[in-house]
């Protein structure tokens, strides 16, 4: 399988910063460690274009991005908007600017790839609380809303599927294609978690606080085959967060390890039996470390490579 990733997706952030900027390089290793892609599959974007960024995000915003004159509330909402605290936003710097753009390109590249090899991946992205004209949670711009637009322009794909797992509600995307009937965004969040106003998706599916394995897979499963049907996608964006974990440090559900596994794998199968190509995304993770967030984020892939065979390049061929 091949994926998208640059090791300009990391930015050193403060020590004490609550996300985990180091899950990016760390899933790259243990991916490549465990034979789950090889050194070969692994495609560096480049960032993309403003023009492109345009087809989604306002002028003034990318303009303020560009030239760092984002007020002090943008750069405090681009992180976690309800802590007092400055350091719990997302300082500007250019290489922000430079690994938000780069990871932009890097979900373009592995929607196209998907189109041609059935599935890809993007080890970064899912960026769904990014809004046209303003970043929130850690997402400074909307990977996915700038991906289905260059998509859609190139006559590569007309209907979209995003399914969107992260435990926080997909609200920018939802507000994206509010209006847009070639676009269904489908997202199931715990109810009480951020963000606290939920512009509604096409179809939303809250779930309550400690949600375990069970109910969580009764639940999907009593959802997403039929909106499958119903859509009949050109392409799914599998927005997997691991933010449902028990043990996530912002989430409220309570997913073992072993739901994960079933999650992404009930996930994949659905998708792999309507032959529908799918572009894998991580979103959301926050575990105790970089390190164990990535090893929950590889759990799609080692599911990947059980239903769509996608250990290694010459296994899949
Ligand atoms: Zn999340």
């Amino acid at each position: 399988m091949r994926v998208s990733y640059s090791d300009g997706y990391y930015v050193p952030l403060p020590d004490d910063h609550p996300f985990p900027m180091g899950k990016f390089p760390a899933l790259h290793r243990l991916l490549l460690q465990e034979g789950l892609i090889d050194a070969q599959d692994v495609m560096p974007p480049r960032q993309a274009d403003w023009a492109d960024l345009r087809r989604a995000h306002t002028s003034a915003y990318l303009d303020r991005l560009a030239r760092g004159t984002l007020s002090d509330h943008a750069e405090r909402r681009m992180g976690l908007p309800w802590y007092a605290e400055r350091r719990m936003g997302l300082p500007w710097s250019k290489r922000l600017v430079y690994r938000s753009r780069l990871a932009v390109q890097g979900t373009i590249n592995a929607a196209f790839m998907a189109l041609t090899d059935g599935i890809a991946a993007n080890l970064a992205g899912g960026t769904h609380h990014a809004f046209p004209d303003h970043g929130e949670g850690f997402c400074v711009l909307n990977d996915v809303a700038v991906a289905v637009r260059v998509l859609q322009s190139a006559c590569w794909a007309r209907r979209i599927l995003i399914v969107d797992l992260d435990v926080h509600q997909g609200n920018a995307n939802a507000a994206f294609f509010a209006d847009d009937d070639s676009v269904f965004t489908f997202s199931m969040h715990g109810a009480k978690n951020y963000p606290f106003e939920k512009p509604p998706s096409s179809l939303d599916v809250p779930l309550d606080d400690e949600t375990g394995d069970q109910t969580y897979l009764n639940t999907l499963k009593a959802y997403l085959p039929d909106t499958l049907d119903a859509v009949h996608p050109d392409l799914v964006f599998y927005l997997g967060g691991i933010d449902v974990a028990s043990d996530d440090r912002f989430g409220r559900t309570d997913l073992t390890r072993e739901g994960l596994h079933a999650r992404d794998r009930y996930v994949l199968e659905q998708i792999r039996v309507r032959n529908l190509p799918v572009v894998l995304l991580l979103s959301g993770g926050y575990a105790e470390t970089p390190t164990a967030t990535a090893d929950l984020h590889a759990i799609m892939h080692r599911e990947a490579a059980g239903v769509f065979g996608t250990a290694t390049r010459s296994v899949a061929s």
